[in-house]
């Protein structure tokens, strides 16, 4: 759509119309799903009788919390799960999976990774970089990893006997910053099944950050006994200000809240401040933001493929995650894109990113970011490491609308800065 705020070249705009339009019965699909998740998130409010009540801050210890308590009890509803740990006093990500996996692992235990390398930040949680810095390893944690196969999927038939002897198995749902796949339900499912098959007794973990109500299901709606993820990323809905959580067995969950806070107090204690209404408010229009992201996406990968650049997902293809890959060629055009998201971002919209090594990653990075919560990935953000295949990984998108434009001006800037090609 043309309009008089941004400048966008006639010949993108033409372009976009056509990307949009062959969207159609994919957005309809989106919409489908978010209806079906708020009903579920709906329903688990309703049935906690969440109020008024629940939103006023304790401090101190925080005893006899009751919001914090019900947010718990309404999230493993909606997750499908035993119990929860939801808490804003996560600083990230890293942290509650950082938590899961020290709260369930002991010396001398084994971790194996189903899903080849995890993400970056884990290496140095893991101990398979850094050291003497408190890793698992540090811990006498064992750690080993079945790679992927050639094509990046899993390997399925390694995995009963892989599993034998293994405290933990922990997957990835998302691909993170990999070219591979990201995990769908369904496969996730089916791992579920060849792990008990082959060590009923090891726990299964999921890393799920960034596929929360995109599918129907959850992992631990389908045999995962953990899942992990970010408050700033799909289930925050952009309104939570910080935190994480963690859900899945009522026994494990117990050992997270002992690593979270201190053995003995667990869940009991943990002072909620101003944050709880934060908490429900976004978990509430979590479903309906995880839509705009999965529109964005969407359009993203309709758009870029029509311009000649390689996607993952494709615009129709599977989704059980919010992210996005446009592979770019070269650095230029890498940070041509960044820096175009970033001009359509609400805060921030004047910085121009560059790339800068960021704490708990190998390789330089590039991000485009200009979200209401610093770093929050759940809003129109993009990141690059510096290195082949120049791929950027872009997510988030709080409204479709926002979403979109915060795409053209990737193109518009690529197009001003000569890396792109149009005829
Ligand atoms: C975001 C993310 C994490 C955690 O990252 P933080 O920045 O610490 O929140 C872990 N795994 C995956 C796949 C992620 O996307």
């Amino acid at each position: 759509m043309n309009n008089p705020f941004f400048k966008i070249d006639e010949r993108i705009l033409t372009l976009a119309g056509r990307a949009e339009e062959r969207c159609r019965p994919v957005f309809e699909e989106i919409d489908r799903r978010a209806e079906y998740n708020a009903m579920k998130v709906l329903s688990a409010f309703g049935e906690h009788r969440v109020s008024e009540s629940h939103f006023a801050g304790s401090t101190g210890y925080g005893y006899g919390d009751i919001g914090r308590d019900t947010l718990d009890a309404v999230f493993a509803q909606i997750v499908g799960a035993e119990d929860a740990l939801v808490r804003h006093n996560f600083v990230s990500g890293t942290h509650a999976l950082t938590t899961a996996l020290f709260g369930v692992l002991r010396p001398g235990d084994v971790l194996l990774s189903l899903t080849g390398a995890p993400y970056d930040t884990m290496e140095e949680v893991i101990g398979i970089r850094g050291e003497g810095s408190g890793s698992l390893k540090d811990f006498g944690v064992h750690y080993r990893q079945l790679d992927l196969l050639p094509d990046g999927t899993p390997d399925y038939a390694a995995i009963p006997e892989a599993v034998k002897g293994v405290k933990v198995a922990y997957i990835q749902r998302s691909r993170g910053y990999s070219l591979r796949d990201s995990l769908s339900i369904a496969h996730i499912e089916e791992i579920a099944k060849l792990v008990k098959q082959g060590n009923p007794d090891a726990i299964l973990m999921v890393d799920n950050c960034y596929g929360e109500f995109v599918e129907d299901k959850e992992p631990t709606q389908v045999g995962a006994d953990l899942i992990m993820g970010s408050l700033i990323k799909n289930p925050g809905g952009g309104i939570a200000r910080t935190g994480g959580y963690i859900a899945g067995r009522k026994d494990l969950v117990e050992l997270c809240a002992y690593r979270l806070t201190s053995p003995g107090i667990g869940k009991e204690a943990g002072c909620t401040l101003g944050e709880n209404r934060n908490m429900y408010l976004g978990l509430f229009h979590a479903p309906t933001v995880v839509a705009s992201a999965l529109k964005t996406a969407v359009f993203a990968a309709s758009l870029f493929s029509l311009l000649g650049y390689e996607v993952l997902p494709k615009f129709d293809g599977h989704r059980t995650d919010i992210i996005q890959t446009v592979c770019l060629k070269d650095e230029p055009s890498l940070t041509a894109f960044c820096q175009g998201i970033q001009k359509g971002s609400p805060v921030d919209s004047f910085v121009v990113p560059e790339a800068w090594d960021m704490p708990g990653y190998e390789s330089q990075v590039i991000m485009a970011a200009g979200a209401f919560t610093m770093g929050a990935s759940i809003e129109l953000s993009a990141d690059a490491p510096i290195r082949e295949p120049f791929a950027a990984w872009l997510q988030g998108g709080l409204t479709y609308p926002s979403g979109k434009i915060g795409i053209l001006l990737a193109a518009q800037s690529m197009l001003e800065g000569g890396s792109l090609t149009l005829v």
